[in-house]
């Protein structure tokens, strides 16, 4: 921080602050994460100034042999961690991932079945306003309305109807396992590729505590960002054959040259997730979500498809008589993130919504457990229950603080 407090003091204020509300807020939001200082030491290092278009050994530029180590090292570990036979490590995000899984497996126009945005799935898996929905005719698949699963004969029906060329498995806001076999055996009926995206869930396959997509599904793509806790970005996995389509639609089809501080971070990240404590903190994740929507069930809050198997809940606020928007800012000014989400069968605007989604990723990485997860559900229910008494708001804002205190986010000095 130093060197940017020199050269950029404005900039270093915004870090400085930023790190003020990380350390004082409790982060729920599913999708985030508290990364390693290894992992965000290796993403500001000198790795950033250099060119690699190309792959490892097979390079557009010279000088790339050292920054190829990086490259063939992520590429190794995730092949072990995974057991992928191919691995591309050079996306820039979740979202080019499956931009170059699309480009490499299908043509413009071509049917595609995802979930539905407002049961569950990504932006990228066919809505109007991403560059999927855009270019390819999706047909959307969701959840039962009484069970708030997915309905796996209902999408059987809709890939026979509708026979398309891909079917793509994974979801944001599901709560629930996914069964991948069941997945790959409708796809194998009609004749389709089966995409799994895993970004949310990457983490607990890494740990062995979801099921693997990788021996079901032709391509899987993910964010390493997620609970895989790696550097913010891509990452592509699939069977040997379509490897080569994927590698030109990465680069150069949709991208230029790699990141290669992030992928060397997206390395150390994958060491990690290598290790005993990271399937201890996995398995902490789910025992924390776990916890958590106990808690908020028998404080009469209602969880889509009541309750979670994984890192994430989904608490329909209906009966609250709340919306989303306005439950995320009340919550806000308590000092608890979460982001407000569409629930299945969603009568409000995507900007409103009835629900918010909580997830327990980042708040374990500071080594909160159960006994914490209670707290957090207490608070969140009062807030929400006492949404116009400011001196309820203000008490959990202190709760909050001090709580943060108890668990810093990065215990260990920065070197
Ligand atoms: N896929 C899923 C299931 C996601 O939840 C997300 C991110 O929220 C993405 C893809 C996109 O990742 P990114 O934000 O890195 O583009």
């Amino acid at each position: 921080l130093k060197y940017i407090e020199a050269t950029d003091p404005e900039i270093a204020d915004v870090i400085t602050h930023e790190l003020d509300r990380q350390q004082y807020t409790l982060e729920l939001i599913a999708s985030e994460n508290i990364a390693s200082r290894a992992v965000m030491a290796a993403q500001g290092s000198v790795l950033t100034n250099k060119y690699a278009e190309g792959y490892p050994d097979k390079r557009y530029y010279g000088g790339c042999e050292v920054v190829d180590a990086a490259e063939k090292l992520a590429i190794r570990r995730a092949k072990e961690i995974f057991g992928a036979e191919y691995v591309n490590v050079q996306p820039h995000s979740g979202s080019q991932a499956n931009m170059a899984v699309y480009f490499a497996l299908l043509e413009p126009g071509d049917t595609i079945m995802g979930m539905d945005l407002a049961h569950g799935g990504h932006l990228t898996h066919g809505s109007p306003a991403s560059f999927s929905g855009r270019l390819f005719r999706f047909v959307h698949y969701g959840v039962d309305k009484e069970s708030g699963t997915i309905n796996y004969d209902e999408l059987a029906r809709l890939a026979e109807t509708h026979r398309p060329r891909m079917i793509v498995a994974g979801a944001s806001a599901y709560p629930r396992t996914l069964d991948f076999s069941r997945f790959a055996e409708i796809a194998r009926s009609v004749g389709a590729w089966l995409m799994v995206d895993m970004a949310h869930i990457a983490g607990l396959v890494a740990a062995g505590l979801h099921p693997s997509p990788v021996p079901h599904a032709d391509v899987v793509t993910s964010t390493t960002h997620k609970t895989l806790r790696g550097p913010r970005g891509g990452l592509i996995m699939a069977r040997a054959e379509h490897g080569k389509k994927i590698a030109s639609q990465i680069f150069p089809g949709i991208q230029g040259g790699p990141l290669m501080h992030v992928i060397a971070a997206k390395a150390v990240a994958f060491r990690e997730a290598e290790t005993d404590a990271f399937r201890e903190y996995q398995k902490a994740v789910m025992e924390n979500a776990a916890a958590m929507a106990a808690r908020l069930t028998e404080k009469g809050v209602d969880l889509v498809s009541g309750g979670t198997d994984n890192h994430m809940m989904l608490a329909d606020l209906r009966s609250l008589d709340i919306t989303g928007k306005d439950a995320e800012i009340l919550l806000e000014t308590a000092g608890i993130t979460v982001n407000k989400n569409a629930v299945p069968f969603e009568t409000r605007s995507p900007f409103i919504t009835s629900g918010i989604r909580i997830g327990t990723p980042a708040v374990t990485s500071r080594g909160m457990k159960p006994a914490e997860m209670i707290v957090i559900a207490d608070m969140i229910v009062e807030v929400l229950k006492n949404r116009d008494d400011e001196a309820v708001i203000r008490k959990n804002r202190a709760a909050v603080r001090a709580l943060c205190d108890a668990f810093p986010i990065y215990p260990e000095p920065e070197g």
